[in-house]
């Protein structure tokens, strides 16, 4: 049985003493309701907070990654964050292929596979964004863009490193547009993941979560999460907001 995951992906936001507050505030509610017994629980900071957040999960069960790193090893790659370095500040796990990387800042296929070999090889979890467009959904082409994402990033790997990936399914029309996949399209597209990993080996699919990401909140976290190939959420907005969040992560357990 594969134990739910809740991810919070704080995107580029957050202050000292805010962090402080959100971090302080959910770890209350957790213990509260004993809910890390039932639920894994990760937040993704800004790379420039993690040591901040670290410091103050420390001692629970709930760890911290960061939101992107560089696909090279340290060198002369100035502005960009090593997989070492990540591991150094107290990382345990990182965002490779976020839709807005891909986007914005061009991490395509070829560099997300890059990417997620040097997540593993320094010893972290890769959560492998994956997600189709609106146009590529009302064009019918979902499951065949997942299917690319998918066997690109994970084409040079062997199965005990698949198995040691999380995925997490965000179409793009649905990240931070409050317009939510139904649990049935979502459902849809995480069998469709499972298939994939299960044509590689039956343990990766009963192994690997499949995260669902996409205006997840307080209100419709129970229904996606209901859905049998659905193992969690990869939450934006509604992580900032501690009381959301902990709806959230009790919706999963
Ligand atoms: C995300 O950033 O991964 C995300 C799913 O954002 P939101 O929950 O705000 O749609």
């Amino acid at each position: 049985m594969r134990k739910a995951l809740v991810a919070g992906n704080w995107k580029m936001n957050g202050r000292i003493a805010k962090n402080d507050e959100l971090v302080t505030t959910v770890l209350a509610g957790l213990a509260e309701q004993a809910l890390t017994e039932r639920v894994d629980v990760m937040v993704f900071p800004p790379s420039i907070y993690v040591g901040q957040v670290e410091s103050l999960v420390r001692g629970s069960n709930v760890s911290v990654g960061a939101q992107n790193l560089c696909e090279y090893k340290d060198g002369a790659y100035t502005g960009e964050l090593s997989a070492g370095m990540l591991v150094d500040s107290g990382c345990t796990a990182v965002l490779v292929g976020h839709s807005e990387r891909r986007a914005l800042f061009g991490d395509d296929d070829a560099r997300v596979a890059a990417k997620v070999k040097a997540a593993l090889d320094a010893g972290l979890t890769p959560v492998l964004c994956l997600g189709e467009s609106l146009e590529e959904r009302d064009a019918e082409k979902t499951l065949a863009v997942v299917t690319e994402q998918f066997e690109t990033a994970v084409d040079a790997l062997d199965v005990s490193e698949i198995a040691r990936i999380v995925l997490a399914y965000e179409p793009v029309w649905a990240i931070g547009t409050g317009r939510t996949a139904t649990p049935e399209q979502a459902q849809e597209v995480h069998a469709h993941l499972r298939g994939l990993l299960a044509s590689r080996s039956r343990e990766l699919a009963n192994k690997v979560r499949v995260l669902y990401g996409g205006s997840v909140n307080a209100d419709n976290a129970a229904a996606l999460f209901g859905q049998p190939d659905i193992d969690g959420g990869l939450i934006g907005g509604a992580s900032l907001k501690a009381k959301d969040f902990l709806t959230i992560c009790h919706a999963a357990g």
